[in-house]
């Protein structure tokens, strides 16, 4: 078998940017999970996390969070996505948490636990939409009729806290004042049930900004960690918030030079679609050295998603599996670019995601 397309993983690397995590999060008292779903929780990269100090791994995938069972994980799972009423069974017997939005899903799990898990509640994070408006309760009274609902009436379920999402399709900055409206809502919950709740589940990697900047609200006391730990790239471009002292570019893609030669840059005869049905646009710079990988638009998702790292290499677009290069750079500059050659690529959360997904891809720990 051809090892080429290959993504490659500097464990070193990433086990520092999990420690760095879990060390920076106990400061200020909260418990990491480590998001595995950036990386399609793939059996070659698991190791790391399973041998990390981490006491909770979590994904928005069963089928992720079981590969890590199945590898020796003894600690806690959590489901991120809120879970289908038809995985019931599956999520309060392989997972430990999850976290949840809709009565209907509630009272399948506390079926499924009395059933299958009758010695251990499933454990349950309500989910508070503060107005990101992908999952999460928006009336916090029926959010915390609920709570009081799960605490009284299903015994298969254990509520263990809430949580919020800032910031995943609404965009929102998750501000110290934004994040600070889930607070009330646990101590109202907290008052209606007479008990503490174990866990304010504060948010994703964009609320790592919070811990940095040290205006974490008080009684977060748990975040959800994916990019942060895996790229710690995302605050930085989006938000202009340092990452330091994570580390970035901890995964690389290699890919194998199909042909080099001199075309032109703009295409030759009526222009009309594309492969996938789109006119893009082709400004014309003559005639151009250009190369070809073997990966593609099914293995990365989108062309701005990666970026090389040889100077002078551009991209140029592509297909469902080639990438197309503009090289003329490195040649002006008297370097060489030849069919065979591996060029590298840095990535970013979303080709990490496609890449890791891929069936045609290899993957290497080193
Ligand atoms: C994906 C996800 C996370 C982790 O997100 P990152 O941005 O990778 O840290 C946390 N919580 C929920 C609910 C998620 O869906």
């Amino acid at each position: 078998m051809s090892s080429y397309p290959r993504v490659t993983a500097k464990t070193e690397k990433l086990r520092e940017n999990i420690d760095t995590a879990i060390r920076e999060c106990k400061e200020a008292g909260i418990r990491v999970a480590g998001v595995i779903k950036g990386f399609h929780g793939i059996k070659e990269f698991l190791p790391v996390y399973l041998e990390s100090n981490l006491n909770e791994l979590a994904s928005s995938r069963i089928e992720q969070l079981k590969r890590a069972r199945d590898m020796g994980w003894t600690g806690g799972l959590m489901l991120v996505r809120v879970p289908m009423i038809s995985e019931a069974e599956d999520v309060v017997t392989i997972t430990d948490t999850s976290l949840n939005s809709e009565t209907a899903v509630l009272e399948a799990l506390n079926q499924a636990a009395l059933k299958l898990t009758p010695n251990k509640p499933h454990k349950v994070i309500l989910m508070a939409d503060l107005g990101d408006l992908r999952e999460g309760f928006w009336d916090k009274e029926e959010m915390i009729s609920t709570a009081v609902r799960v605490e009284k009436e299903m015994p298969g379920l254990h509520l263990a806290g809430v949580g919020t999402n800032i910031g995943c399709y609404g965009a929102l900055v998750p501000t110290k004042e934004k994040t600070e409206e889930l607070i009330p809502i646990a101590r109202e919950i907290e008052e209606r049930i007479g008990r503490k709740l174990e866990i304010v589940s504060g948010g994703a990697s964009t609320s790592y900004m919070r811990l940095t900047d040290g205006d974490m609200p008080e009684g977060v006391n748990h975040l959800r960690l994916g990019e942060n730990i895996l790229l710690a790239r995302d605050n930085e471009v989006y938000h202009g918030h340092s990452t330091e002292p994570m580390n970035q570019n901890i995964f690389t893609l290699q890919a194998e030079v199909i042909e080099v030669k001199d075309k032109p840059s703009y295409p030759q005869g009526q222009i009309h679609v594309d492969a996938f049905g789109h006119t893009p646009y082709y400004e014309d710079r003559g005639i151009r050295k250009r190369a070809l990988v073997a990966v593609g638009r099914v293995d990365i998702g989108d062309f701005n998603d990666i970026f090389p790292k040889m100077e002078g290499v551009e991209i140029l677009g592509g297909s469902s599996d080639h990438t197309i290069l503009d090289v003329q750079q490195v040649f002006d500059a008297g370097g060489e670019i030849k069919v065979g050659d591996i060029l590298e690529f840095d990535l970013n959360y979303g080709s990490l995601v496609f890449l890791t997904g891929s069936e045609n891809v290899h993957f290497v720990l080193e």
